[in-house]
């Protein structure tokens, strides 16, 4: 009898080209159709507690988890913190609705080795709305398909629970639409959850759009990334998307004193308290930055 061998078939890696010719991704396509109806809703149903609730998760969200957390720790580990920390930030991340760690942070380290090159998953040359929202409504649902995604992101893979959080990345977004139900109704579902996600999902989606077609470029990087001001305030400073670009390792992307970076301060703050180590900070030559201030 012949021996059974088990042939280990190679990843289809081709399914991540992101081909021109795409149809609509019908379930992500209605769960953000329904957030932005709950999101005009919410704006009938205004309270200072809402509010309030609304700028608290924007901040854990979008602020801890897609800046500190998902772009500046896990996609290019330019700072490192207790596991237990990085794994409260993934969750933080999971809340925008942005995906899991391992799809996020696989399409953004695609995103710099091809950045506005064929391949780009989002590039403005493609049209800047498809750059903004387009490559998510119309992309293949690739969301799930950790086995493919871990390819770029190895060292995520690793962990059972990043895995397990891709899979399931919508769960801390439904546990938390069930807190705040319990505690202010549906007004502060639709604040704490549709409006808010829907305002952090459009301040994300600039830095891939606007940050590629509008603002400044201090460093003659091979893209068209732009460091824009007003992108920076609404995104915790992920709007120096031209020194990123230039400096993608660096914890800091405001490196001027007058380029507002949140994430940078914070960072910063956990650097002093001896939470954040191996922090990484692009050195660039002041005089440039006097240059550019001029
Ligand atoms: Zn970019
Ligand atoms: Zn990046």
């Amino acid at each position: 009898m012949a021996p059974r061998v088990s042939v280990q078939k190679p990843p289809n890696i081709e399914l991540l080209e992101f081909p021109e010719k795409q149809s609509l991704n019908w379930s992500t396509t209605l769960v953000l159709v329904l957030l932005h109806i709950g999101a005009v809703a919410a704006l009938f149903m205004f309270s200072w507690a809402n509010l309030a609730v609304l700028l608290f998760l924007l901040w854990f969200a979008t602020g801890l988890g897609i800046s500190m957390g998902y772009h500046r720790l896990h996609t290019h580990r330019s700072y490192q913190v207790p596991l237990a920390l990085e794994y409260l930030f993934a969750v933080c991340g999971a809340l925008t609705f942005e995906g899991g760690p391992i799809f996020w942070v696989a399409t953004h380290r695609i995103h710099h080795q091809k950045s506005d090159m064929p391949g780009d998953p989002h590039s403005p040359h493609d049209g800047g709305w498809w750059a903004h929202a387009g490559w998510i409504l119309m992309g293949e649902a690739k969301h799930n398909n950790t086995r493919l995604m871990s390819k770029y992101a190895p060292d995520l893979a690793k962990h059972r629970f990043y895995v397990w959080l891709n899979n399931y990345h919508w769960l801390p977004n439904v546990l938390l639409a069930g807190l705040l139900f319990a505690i202010g109704g549906v007004s502060m579902v639709l604040w704490g959850v549709a409006l808010r996600v829907v305002v952090g999902l459009h301040a994300t989606w600039l830095v891939n759009s606007a940050t590629h077609m509008w603002g400044s470029r201090r460093f003659n990087t091979r893209d068209d990334s732009r460091n824009s001001w007003w992108v920076a305030l609404i995104t915790f400073g992920e709007g120096w998307h031209n020194n990123h670009h230039a400096h993608p390792t660096s914890a800091r992307h405001g490196l001027a004193w007058y380029e507002i970076d949140m994430s940078w301060i914070q960072i910063r703050v956990l650097e002093f308290f001896g939470v954040a180590k191996a922090v990484k900070v692009a050195k660039i030559d002041s005089a440039l930055l006097e240059r550019d201030a001029a």
